[in-house]
């Protein structure tokens, strides 16, 4: 049948089945219209696919970098035209992808559009903070907008689906992946989880400017052993459920469109084979309905892992698991015909995941108009406005950590600061401000830290500059202008860190000190006796003992966006002040790993006077920095913490209340956190975790009442079935602002 015909035939079954709802309309709810619509156009499609095109819709390769910016490779025309290709991978721009997207709409048999994938992790153009930093903020609204404003960007560039948010639960800083999630708290994790799938999304698939979002990786991936990626997860089953799948079901309660496998196995079944926890787990017990792509040539990789021998077996694997789209192995479509033929794999599997990207389609409204992403006008219009600019200034200063401010040294005069030292390898470096997994970004559009002071200062305020050693390496040809220029100032900003890709996937680490020769640059800085400010970069936790024994004052940076440097500004003299928290726990040195605050006591918990406790010899058992650490330049007085009721029955939630009050000089926001202890249960409980957190402002003097609600879900653990239960018996309620600055109260759940 000719392509115009098979247009025609769908237009006309289109009709049908809107006549067909409308009539239903008065009897049925809109919904339900709306299903019964999806899964006729779904099911006349799959009754017309050849198996090749069938197992087409489930391959998705990669795109690549030509000359105009990226494109399908050589020859991939053809294989749209063949029906061999559902989507793609790294695919972008609006005229382009409207090309390629007629192609298929036109020129192929069956006129199904392709769905373009891309990852968007934090921002298309407009680069906001890493992920990492962005939980730093710990506002949720600011996170959300963020996703809101990147899929604002990435759709008007034709993309339909992105690679975020990645939701993995990480707690070994070595791991470098640990720079595009949330942390170490699956409670943390799984508030920006749904957050930033409602960012991406918006409240309606159909919408020109909302993405499919994909949580990743499921799951575990933050779990790989000695923090080397792509390794074994071996953990229990309690943990699994505890810690590391409830970021995923927070984003299927939020309705995730898609989910990614992870690279690493689980108690010796690699996830792209992982039928109990794909269709178990997921389909089954939640019932998610979306689609899960395998990662990048994950579904290749089961032979290296040694669970299947070859192509074909692979693919049947990662299929009968359910792994519906097979990300850049070409399996799926080029061995799979021969054995489903050879009735080595049910054709029904093949039809369930077919089915599954045919609906996000139609989801996304490609059936009514293929072309509505991939507007060039709406490209030209929709990217890097002032106001997304602004967000990211604004979420980029609302990341960053005061880790330590001793006599108040910060925030600094910008009208009488004398002579600043602006010193460091990440001083003026644009790219780096970016971080990794830059989608769209341009290192050009990057403010710097140097080019931020340079115009936050006033006029009888002098700024040097000099690099002074590069982030790696061990020349120190830098350090004595770096030296002399210290010697003129009145106050030192140091930029040191790691580079942007060091905290990436495949850049894991056996230390966390600072790369290179910047410590002991720090330290001939340090010696000349002037005030030292250390301004951090970094993707993960460092190890900067030396830095906090010595140095008055330190922030965390992260990677913060395109607006580093004027956020940097803003919280440097004041105009902003700081309040990000630790997503994660720093350690005192590498060898502490792992370490985090929600950990189980022992029978022997550390204690520096006790021998034989759970400790070290060589340095202290607690961190460096705890989770929720963060300083401000005002300080909050915490009190009055109580619950509205010291018994409740199993299953009833419990009302927290504390008094918040700004006690210092300055307005500012506070992230008052809540954790929670089940005293004694059945099995053991972490010593705290966070179960709520909320960052307000409060004006100097004012103080606030802030309530939280305590869910029997927040009281709960899993059970082997995967159902939270709560135990009866004595809780203890913590509130503060860091996880290890509280005041405490409880309450006892009682049987019903
Ligand atoms: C990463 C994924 C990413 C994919 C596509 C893989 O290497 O693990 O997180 O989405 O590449 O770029």
């Amino acid at each position: 049948m000719s392509a115009p015909a098979t247009r025609m035939k769908m237009r006309r079954l289109r009709s049908g089945i809107a006549a067909f709802a409308m009539a239903l309309a008065v009897a049925i709810p809109a919904a339900a219209a709306e299903d019964e619509a999806e899964s006729a156009l779904v099911e006349s499609l799959l009754a017309k696919m050849t198996l090749e095109e069938k197992l087409g819709q489930l391959n998705q390769p990669r795109g690549r970098w030509g000359q105009t910016g990226p494109q399908v490779q050589e020859g991939g025309e053809d294989q749209i035209r063949a029906g061999r290709i559902g989507s793609y991978l790294g695919v972008h721009g609006a005229d382009y992808t409207r090309r390629m997207q007629k192609i298929a709409v036109e020129e192929s048999r069956l006129g199904i559009p392709l769905l373009f994938a891309h990852d968007v992790i934090h921002g298309f153009r407009t680069i906001f903070p890493v992920p990492l930093g962005e939980s730093a903020s710990f506002d949720v609204d600011a996170i959300e907008n963020a996703a809101r404003i990147a899929a604002d960007e990435a759709t008007a560039a034709g993309l339909h689906w992105t690679y975020a948010p990645m939701v993995d639960v990480a707690r070994d800083p070595r791991w470098g992946r640990i720079v595009e999630g949330s942390g170490e708290s699956a409670y943390l994790g799984s508030v920006l989880a749904a957050a930033r799938v409602r960012g991406f999304q918006g409240g309606d698939l159909r919408a020109d400017d909302t993405l499919m979002a994909t949580a990743k990786h499921f799951v575990a991936y933050g779990a790989a052993e000695g923090g080397r990626d792509y390794n074994i997860a071996d953990i229990s089953e309690r943990t699994l459920r505890d810690v590391y799948l409830p970021p995923f079901k927070a984003a299927a309660d939020a309705g995730a469109a898609s989910m990614m496998a992870a690279f690493n196995e689980v108690d010796g079944v690699p996830m792209h084979a992982n039928g109990r926890l794909i269709d178990g787990v997921l389909r089954g017990e939640w019932g998610w309905d979306g689609i899960l792509v395998s990662d990048y040539t994950g579904v290749l990789e089961l032979i290296p892992h040694g669970v299947a021998g070859d192509r074909a077996e692979a693919g049947v694997r990662a299929l009968e698991a359910g792994v519906d789209i097979d990300m850049v192995s070409d399996i799926y479509v080029d061995d799979l015909p021969a054995v489903v033929r050879a009735d080595g794999l049910d054709e029904a599997r093949v039809d369930a995941a077919v089915r599954r990207v045919l609906r996000a389609k139609y989801r996304l409204g490609l059936f009514d108009d293929p072309y509505r992403y991939s507007d060039d006008a709406r490209e030209r219009e929709r990217i890097l406005r002032p106001e997304y600019r602004a967000a990211a200034r604004d979420v980029a200063r609302k990341s960053m950590v005061l880790l330590k401010n001793a006599g108040d040294l910060l925030p600094l005069d910008r009208d009488a600061a004398g002579t600043i030292a602006v010193i460091g390898p990440l001083a003026d470096d644009k790219r780096v401000m970016l971080g990794g997994w830059a989608a769209a970004g341009r290192a050009e559009d990057a403010v710097t830290p140097l080019e931020g002071i340079r115009e936050a200062v006033g006029p009888g305020v002098r700024v040097l500059h000099a690099r002074g050693a590069d982030v790696e390496g061990d020349d120190r040809s830098g350090f004595d202008e770096a030296v002399a220029l210290a010697r003129q100032a009145d106050v030192v900003l140091m930029f040191i860190g790691e580079h942007h890709d060091m905290s990436a996937e495949a850049h894991n680490r056996t230390t966390l000190d600072l790369p290179g020769v910047q410590q002991a640059l720090v330290q001939a800085v340090h010696a000349t006796g002037k005030p030292v400010v250390a301004v951090l970069f970094n993707g993960r936790p460092l190890s900067i003992g030396w830095l906090d024994a010595n140095l008055p004052s330190i922030l965390e940076a992260w990677f913060p966006g395109i607006e580093a440097g004027h956020a940097i500004a803003d919280v440097l003299f004041g105009d902003h002040n700081p309040a990000g928290r630790l997503p994660v726990t720093f350690p005192r040195n590498v060898g502490q790993i792992p370490i985090y605050h929600d950990h189980k006591n022992t029978g022997r918990p550390p204690s520096e006077q006790e021998k034989y406790t759970s400790k070290y010899i060589d340095v202290p058992w607690t961190p460096l920095y705890a989770f929720g650490h963060g300083l401000s330049y005002t300080r909050f007085d915490y009190g009055d913490l109580a619950v509205d009721s010291a018994r409740v029955a199993v299953g009833e939630p419990v009302t927290v209340a504390v008094t918040v009050t700004n006690v210092g000089k300055r307005a500012g926001d506070e992230v008052v956190q809540l954790y929670l202890r089940d005293d004694v249960a059945s099995v053991t409980r972490p010593v705290r975790e966070l179960r709520g957190f909320r960052r307000i402002h409060l004006q100097p003097g004012e103080r606030r009442r802030i309530e939280f609600v305590l869910t029997a879900e927040a009281m709960g653990f899993h059970d082997a079935g995967g159902r939270i239960k709560v135990e009866p018996g004595r809780f203890t309620v913590f509130a503060g602002g860091s996880s290890d600055d509280v005041i405490e109260t409880g309450f006892e759940v009682v049987p019903r």
